[in-house]
């Protein structure tokens, strides 16, 4: 299992003093559940990495798009929630053909973008658990033909395409529900499999019942707290902190999605992400809001997936394309103000702008 790099910021954790519309927050998945640090050890990053300016040219204020997918299928037609595993496919290499690499969502919300220097990072999130994400043929081998699948071959084919992706998977909890991605004696094994290989498990509530916004806090909160438990029935160590909210809908208590505690058991989110909207932007802008984080669906009507990524290319300006250097922000001198310099002092970030290939600023 990923134990990812611990980098803690020196404040004191406590949910109920996180605002909703800042990312006052930093902490990695490091222990198991209920650990929390009260007070962690100060940020060292390394020196700001060496850039050539003549090669790259680092837009760390722009957007960065998540994707959001449901079921893949075998059929050529996109319907509600199903996407042809072909046109997945088709995505994916488009992404890659536009200087796309995946990074993590952990990784995009501390704003530790790990992107090589001139690509752009891009976030797939895959909902719901369905069958089309995560199958086994009848010979016990992972479907070539399913998202998995398609993202382990793609890797292999091209390793500088990471595997990375976040699942917000429902289990069955629920007994009305089928086991994660549909296959009951395989479920253990698959979420082993994900996190193992880099991808990411996220909470998408128990019963992904879009009434929520009448629940009271009391239900609110069994509704997060028993879909971390049901995770944990299957990864008992693994720390479950991001949340996508079922069609995007909110309690009416929005701190809830933040922490809370239900029976026992406590639970906290470093973001929280909606469903279908538009591309989302830079983790250290000013606007920047990690509990009302967009995603953007598949189709090729107004706001889907293919929309926006035309309208990035188109606009080249709104793009992110990062300098290669996780610990440092680097941007032209005009986009400065985009930025907000307190959450970069925070998080103890490099901060870089230039014109042309002249370095204006560098600290
Ligand atoms: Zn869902």
């Amino acid at each position: 299992m990923r134990v990812a790099r611990t980098i803690f910021l020196a404040l004191s954790v406590t949910s109920a003093a996180v605002s909703l519309t800042g990312c006052h927050l930093f902490h990695r998945r490091a222990a198991p559940q209920p650990a929390k640090p009260k007070v962690a050890a100060p940020v060292v990053r390394p020196p700001m990495a060496a850039l050539d300016l003549t090669k790259v040219s680092p837009n760390e204020a722009g957007m960065v798009p998540i994707l959001e997918y449901h079921d893949l299928v075998s059929t050529n037609k996109t319907k509600g929630y199903q996407y042809p595993a072909a046109a997945f496919r088709k995505d994916i290499q488009w992404l890659y053909d536009h200087k796309y690499r995946p990074i993590s969502l952990h990784d995009y919300v501390l704003g530790e973008i790990d992107c090589p220097a001139g690509m752009s990072p891009v976030i797939l999130t895959f909902d719901d658990a369905l069958k089309g994400q995560f199958r086994y043929t009848p010979d016990g081998k992972v479907d070539p033909n399913c998202a998995v699948g398609i993202l382990d071959d793609f890797h292999a084919k091209h390793p500088d395409w990471a595997l990375k992706g976040s699942f917000f998977v429902l289990t069955n909890g629920d007994p009305h529900l089928p086991p994660p991605f549909y296959q009951a004696d395989t479920a253990q094994g698959k979420m082993e499999y994900l996190v193992r290989e880099g991808f990411e498990i996220g909470n998408h509530t128990v019963h992904h019942q879009l009434g929520m916004r009448h629940w009271p806090d009391v239900r609110v909160q069994q509704e997060f707290a028993q879909a971390v438990t049901n995770i944990h029935t299957f990864l008992p160590s693994y720390v479950v902190d991001t949340l996508a909210l079922p069609d995007g809908v909110f309690p009416q208590n929005k701190k809830l999605v933040i922490g809370g505690a239900s029976g026992g058991v406590t639970y906290h989110n470093i973001c929280a992400l909606k469903a279908g909207a538009e591309p989302a932007i830079s983790p250290m802008s000013i606007r920047f809001k990690p509990y009302y984080i967009p995603r953007i669906i598949p189709g090729t009507g107004r706001d889907t997936i293919q929309f926006w990524l035309n309208f990035l290319e188109k606009n080249k300006g709104s793009k992110f394309v990062s300098d290669g250097d996780p610990n440092t922000y680097t941007l032209n001198a005009i986009q400065k103000s985009q930025l907000s310099l307190p959450r970069l002092q925070k998080g103890h970030f490099h901060l870089r702008t230039y014109n042309g290939t002249q370095v204006i600023d560098s600290k």
